[in-house]
This record gives structure tokens, sequence and C-alpha cells, in this order.
């Protein structure tokens, strides 16, 4: 996992909301990064791109951060969790 996307996690970064979402292994439920639930031990972490991804994974969407439902319109298609769009 990249340092940047686990720092978001771990800090609960907004600005990090719709980039990416993680799933952690031991629920099997995927989070907005910003979600305060408890955070997770960064070796049960996995990250998605899209909601999509994380769904075809087997992964539910959490019930307090809701990642299923997009705040505003194109946040579902996500974005590669990679280093593009970052910089703007
Ligand atoms: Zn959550």
């Amino acid at each position: 996992m990249k340092e940047h996307l686990w720092k978001a996690i771990v800090n609960g970064d907004p600005s990090y909301d719709g980039r990416f979402f993680y799933g952690v292994n031991t629920t099997g439920i995927f989070c907005r990064p910003s979600c305060n639930s408890r955070k997770p031990k960064r070796e049960h972490v996995r990250i998605f791109s899209t909601i999509r991804e994380a769904m075809a994974a087997g992964f539910r969407p959490c019930k307090r951060c809701r990642p299923d439902l997009p705040r505003w319109p194109g946040e579902e298609e996500g974005n590669p969790a990679g280093e593009r769009g970052f910089a703007e």
C-alpha cells in the first residue's frame, strides 16, 4: 500500500474521499478514507479504486460512512488509486 493512502486512512482525510476506498479483510467491510470508525491494522487493509471493485471482491459497504452512496455525480466511478489526480 502506498504511504499516502495509508496516511489518508489513519488521518481520516476527507480530501481523499472518492479517490479510493479501503476494505478491511478481517471484517469484510469497505470504507471511505474519512470514515471515523476504528482504524484497522495496516496489514488487514486492502485498497480499491472503485466501489464496484470492492463489492466484486466480496466487501460490504460500511454502515457509518456509506461508501455506496455517492455524494456527488460521478463519484461512483472513482479514480485509480495511483498518483493521477492527486497533484491537482
Ligand atoms: Zn466506514
